[in-house]
């Protein structure tokens, strides 16, 4: 199965408070359609020592998961977020393709 998205993709956030962000997808969440970007809705969390693992107390920034669909995947060859199409390569195998520069997503 070929994906839209994919971990380690370069993604811009098109909607949303980060949009216009760039960052790279750390985790794919298929359950909720939701990815982990990083540097993408950070959120300061207020931590006592012992509370969720925490070390020491504090304040810690993280992550939340963002919905793929306010995600545009950023074409590896033109460097733009782009809209991609699944082409379907000779031997069988599916590959992402740019739809601005038809570019092939690795
Ligand atoms: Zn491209």
């Amino acid at each position: 199965m070929t994906a839209r998205l994919q971990r380690d993709d370069e993604v811009m956030v098109i909607a949303g408070r980060d949009k216009g962000k760039r960052g790279k997808i750390q985790r794919m969440l298929p359950d909720s359609g939701k990815a982990l970007v990083e540097g993408v809705n950070v959120v300061k969390r207020h931590l006592r020592a012992g509370a969720e693992g925490a070390r020491q107390a504090g304040i810690i920034e993280k992550e939340m998961p963002i919905h793929a669909a306010k995600l545009m995947p950023v074409c590896p060859a033109c460097a733009k977020p782009t809209r991609i199409a699944i082409k379907a390569l000779e031997d069988g195998r599916k590959s992402r393709m740019c739809k601005k520069c038809e570019g092939m997503f690795s």
